[in-house]
């Protein structure tokens, strides 16, 4: 019986594999997603801003070819108070970013407020996605939704995202994807805040993360970047950026991109280095 069933299977086996042979381009052809022509939809760069100077950065640069959406990531009520005067003082709007976590009783939308000028979240927490919605606005999915094959993407496609940021999955629609080409990943998000910690003030450390700089250092000698964010949270971030070739994406058929701000000075230098691979693509 089981001498049959395996013959049954090496024969079944051996056509399947012989007409794969003979036409290659069919067994193929659904994993390769269409490709837009580039003149159909204009191509995006978003870039996430953790600073009012990074901000200031975007929103004073300019490229021919490119439509430039800022993101804000800010740790205050106040800047992004101080984001939101500037992009309406410019007629611009923004994604914001929404918490990395909540805790019960806080606000999943973290400093959101309706008469923000902001057009879409970007969606870090699962546990916002039903406030989200709620709000009738766009939702994109952050890198650190991990999406990483086809069931996961179709799962947050469904729940209302518009877009996911995956490993190069070509199975998702290209309208659907976003692909980051520049980030300084974090390294680990904790609801403490180290300088409480190190001060001895469990609750809180007064702003002292607000105004001072820190960056730990590895056992490579790398120095990683901490940032604070809302209620103090920290986030480690690694010194060394990672990037992602603009030549594959838009060869793929993507037409949204980003750039992730971390503690980079000299952001005009990025944003034109980037703004000119992406655009020597499509010329
Ligand atoms: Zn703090």
């Amino acid at each position: 019986m089981l001498k049959a069933l395996r013959r049954q299977l090496v024969s079944a086996l051996s056509e399947r594999i012989a007409a794969m042979a003979q036409n290659p381009a069919d067994e193929t052809q659904p994993w390769i997603p269409s490709i837009e022509p580039a003149a159909e939809k204009p191509l995006e760069l978003f870039v996430l801003c953790r600073n009012l100077d990074q901000l200031k950065a975007v929103l004073s640069f300019y490229s021919n070819g490119l439509c430039i959406t800022p993101e804000l990531d800010f740790a205050t009520s106040g800047e992004l108070q101080e984001a939101c005067n500037w992009l309406q003082n410019c007629d611009r709007t923004a994604l914001y970013a929404l918490p990395r976590i909540h805790l019960a009783g806080e606000d999943p939308l973290g400093f959101y407020r309706k008469k923000m000028p902001i057009h879409g979240f970007l969606l870090r927490n699962l546990g916002a996605l039903e406030a989200a919605e709620e709000t009738g606005l766009a939702i994109h999915g952050d890198p650190c939704l991990n999406v990483r094959n086809r069931a996961s993407a179709a799962f947050y496609l469904n729940a209302g995202l518009l877009t996911v940021e995956g490993a190069n999955i070509l199975e998702i629609p290209v309208q659907n994807q976003r692909v980051t080409l520049y980030r300084k990943p974090p390294l680990f998000h904790m609801r403490h805040c180290l300088f409480a910690q190190h001060l001895g003030r469990p609750r809180g450390c007064g702003q002292a993360c607000q105004s001072h700089s820190l960056k730990l250092e590895d056992h490579r000698g790398q120095h990683h970047r901490l940032l604070p964010g809302p209620h103090c949270r920290n986030t480690i971030y690694r010194e060394s950026p990672e990037t992602f070739d603009a030549h594959l994406a838009i060869l793929k058929g993507i037409r949204q991109l980003r750039i992730e701000l971390t503690d980079e000075e000299a952001v005009e230098r990025l944003l034109t280095e980037q703004c000119r691979q992406i655009l020597s693509q499509t010329r």
